[in-house]
């Protein structure tokens, strides 16, 4: 779809883009700033490879603070992106034949991690009438000698489904029962808009589980910081280090700038992000309700993120001028094609009859894109 999409933009064609996954927001001023700073100060060189610990400190501030969660540095590893974090812990972590429990919808990533560490990624379904938590049931179901481990990503890409603490507390204690690690991908813990974000971490401690969980988190989505790429791990001493120097042998270490910059996102002035979570909220609301007016679309509420995830499954099989849509990469390049609208088909997270729409635009752009889908759905037959 994006390929399509760059196409037509270099053509002129004016384009309406849902696909984005990074906040539409500029890094704030002072983050920036600090950035420059780094740069004069000669901060432009490699770093210990596990990060600076000048920001491993600050990491360890801010999940005791924020997480309520006591690390100290040698349990961090900074990254460059929360990619790389989830990609090296299941390097790490995983080997040949080894399976690893994924809940679907996924984030696409999800399942190439697990492939390239030579592991078998197990999908267990989700649903949005249930939170889009595991069914415990299935999930013991699915889960065989071989599982090693779980991914789990609250909130979640693409769905916007949170967790609540009841079914990450039962999910510890099974990881706990049968000797699997939980990864963690909290990316998005910042973007709840309905009560706490509960770490999987904190409850672990807080009701004393004892399961391994490795957090992975990223300042990329909280400070609109995606193309500075910095993310992190936290867990376990032995698990960070053996992630560590896989890291070591692959990148050195991150990019010394974002790590600089990272200290003042994580210490300084938190209103940009209560600032943009709050233009989120407005956006989420405004999009479900122009979602839901859609003829025969029903879309959930999601309570974390920056993705809605309708259901657009009464189309399938209807009719274009051109063709039959089979499935919802159909629809969305139909939908593209046609109103010039960019969205992203849910069969590619594992969640056919589903298209993602992110709402990081602004909320003119999303009353013209949802008014030209309605259009084109109109056009159907
Ligand atoms: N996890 C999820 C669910 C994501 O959606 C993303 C980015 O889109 C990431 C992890 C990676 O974030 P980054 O590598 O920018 O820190």
């Amino acid at each position: 779809m994006a390929t399509i999409a760059a196409e037509m933009k270099s053509k002129g064609i004016d384009l309406i883009n849902f696909s984005v996954g990074e906040p539409d927001f500029n890094t704030p001023e002072h983050i920036i700033k600090a950035g420059k700073l780094a740069m004069d100060k000669g901060y432009t060189k490699y770093t210990a490879g596990p990060g600076m610990i000048e920001f491993r400190e600050a990491i360890c501030d801010k999940l005791e603070r924020e997480n309520n969660i006591v690390y100290n540095s040698e349990s961090i590893l900074v990254s460059n992106g929360e990619k790389q974090s989830l990609y090296t812990a299941c390097q790490a972590l995983f080997d040949k034949g080894d399976e690893v429990i994924i809940c679907k919808p996924y984030w696409v990533s999800f399942p190439e991690f697990v492939h390239m560490a030579d592991a078998i990624p197990v999908m267990v379904k989700t649903k949005s009438k249930h939170n889009y938590e595991v069914d415990f049931h299935d999930l013991l179901n699915q889960a065989s000698s071989k599982t090693k481990g779980i991914i789990i990503n609250t909130p979640s890409n693409p769905t916007g489904g949170v967790w609540s603490d009841d079914a990450l507390i039962e999910l510890l204690k099974i990881a706990k029962m049968n000797n699997w690690v939980i990864i963690s991908d909290e990316c998005y813990e910042r973007l709840v808009y309905n009560g706490q974000f509960n770490s999987t971490e904190k409850l672990n401690r807080t009701y004393n589980i004892g399961a391994t969980v490795i957090t992975c988190m990223s300042l990329s989505k909280t400070y609109a910081m995606t193309g500075w790429r910095i993310g992190y791990s936290a867990g376990p001493q032995k698990i960070i280090k053996a992630m560590s120097k896989l890291q070591g042998q692959a990148t050195s270490c991150a990019n010394s700038i974002g790590q600089f910059a990272g200290i003042e996102a994580l210490n300084g002035d938190q209103k940009c992000v209560n600032e943009m979570l709050t233009l989120f909220k407005q956006r989420r609301d405004y999009i479900v309700k122009l979602l839901n007016e859609l003829p025969e679309i029903t879309c959930p509420v999601p309570q974390g993120a920056f993705y809605a995830f309708p259901d657009f499954s009464h189309y399938l099989n209807r009719r274009s001028e051109e063709k039959l849509l089979q499935d919802t990469f159909d629809i969305s390049e139909y939908i593209l094609s046609l109103a010039n609208v960019v969205t992203v088909p849910g069969d590619g997270f594992g969640a056919p009859g589903h298209i993602r729409f992110s709402y990081a635009t602004n909320k003119k752009n999303i009353k013209k894109g949802i008014m030209k889908v309605r259009r084109a759905l109109e056009k159907l037959i």
